[in-house]
Formats: structure tokens, C-alpha cells, sequence
């Protein structure tokens, strides 16, 4: 009989895309490659946690897909180019997963917490201690479902015109940009590779 232990669960930083990623396309979608415009401090978040030992993974809606507007290819793509672009770095993404589905009530469709508990199943994550970033309330909620230790929303897109930036947030913590959660990643995030 193996008496091999097994393997321990880790958390994970678990990214929205669109508005935290890559800047939000405003009320519509990023259907096309070309328009995908990557946000500095999404690769100096990536950066951050690699360093203290933490896997990224980017959770998304896109039913722009299911509504014909955004072509699967143009998705391979830009998704294509955000881990190239952070290999050129020496960074990676443990995984994307995409939920296409136009139905609210879809188990995957952010809030519903669907995307990450395949996540945590799939890579033996830890959900409990996971932190969960976005730039809309709708990605607080998807923390909150899924059972995320820490929330963090943003108050900018990249566009200026984030429509959650006044609302009251139930996150965590609260900051103005992809580039300030890099800061707080850096003075807050856990060091899991500390004996
Ligand atoms: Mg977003």
C-alpha cells in the first residue's frame, strides 16, 4: 500500500479579463485581435505573484462568442498573444478558461462561481485560500460564490469608464488600477514559497 502523501492543495490568483487583463472594451466585446490592448500592470501582477509561489488563472465571460460577434479564432488568439506575451517575460498562466454560454444562469456564467471550481478541480487548488481579482461587483460576487480567502476590485478598466467605479464594493480590498493591485499584490500577497 502507497503511503505516498498526496499532493497539497494550493491557492491561486484567479484574474477577470476584460478591464484587468487587457483594457475592457466598454459595454460590447473584444471581438477582434487587433483590439486586444494588453494593461502593463496585469504582466507586473503575474510578475508578483509568481514571485512569492502563487499560480495565475484568468476566468471569463465572453458570450460574445455564442452571439456570433466574437470569432473563436480572434479568442485563440488573443489568449495566444497574452501568454506569449508573458512568456517573453518568463511568466506563465496556469490556465484560461472561458465560459461562451449566453445563459445568466449558466453555472460558469461570472458570478455563478462554475469557471473556478473547474479550476480548483482540475489543478488541485485551494479556493479557500484563493484571492479573486476584477474590475466589476458581478467579479466580487464570483469570489464571494466560490469561497475566495481575499477579493480585490478595481476602480479602473483601462477605459476611464468602468460603470461599477461608484458603487460601493464588497471586495476586499478596493484599488484604482490593475497597476496599484500589482502594488498590493507585492506588499500583500502571501510569500507560499516561506519555509
Ligand atoms: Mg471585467
Amino acid at each position: 500500500m502507497s503511503t505516498a502523501a498526496p499532493p497539497e492543495k494550493r491557492p491561486a490568483l484567479f484574474f477577470d479579463r476584460d478591464g484587468v487583463a487587457n483594457a475592457s472594451p466598454g459595454p460590447g466585446y473584444v471581438n477582434r485581435l487587433a483590439d486586444f490592448r494588453i494593461l502593463p500592470g496585469f504582466l507586473d501582477c503575474v510578475r508578483a505573484a509568481a514571485g512569492r509561489g502563487w499560480p495565475c488563472v484568468v476566468v471569463t465571460n465572453q458570450r460574445g462568442v455564442s452571439r456570433g460577434l466574437t470569432p473563436p479564432a480572434e479568442l485563440e488568439a488573443m489568449h495566444g498573444l497574452l501568454r506569449r506575451t508573458l512568456a517573453d517575460r518568463g511568466l506563465a498562466l496556469l490556465d484560461i478558461l472561458v465560459c461562451t454560454a449566453a445563459d445568466d444562469n449558466h453555472p460558469d456564467r461570472k458570478p455563478n462561481p462554475g469557471l473556478l471550481l473547474t479550476a480548483a478541480a482540475r489543478h488541485n487548488l485551494d479556493l479557500s485560500r484563493s484571492w479573486m481579482v476584477g474590475d466589476r461587483e458581478k467579479d466580487v460576487e464570483t469570489g464571494r460564490r466560490a469561497g475566495v480567502a481575499v477579493t480585490v476590485r478595481l476602480d479602473d478598466d483601462g477605459t476611464g469608464a468602468n460603470p461599477d467605479k461608484n458603487k460601493p464594493s464588497a471586495a476586499t480590498y478596493r484599488v484604482p488600477d490593475i497597476a496599484a493591485c500589482a502594488d498590493l499584490l507585492r506588499t500583500r500577497l502571501p510569500d507560499l514559497r516561506a519555509p
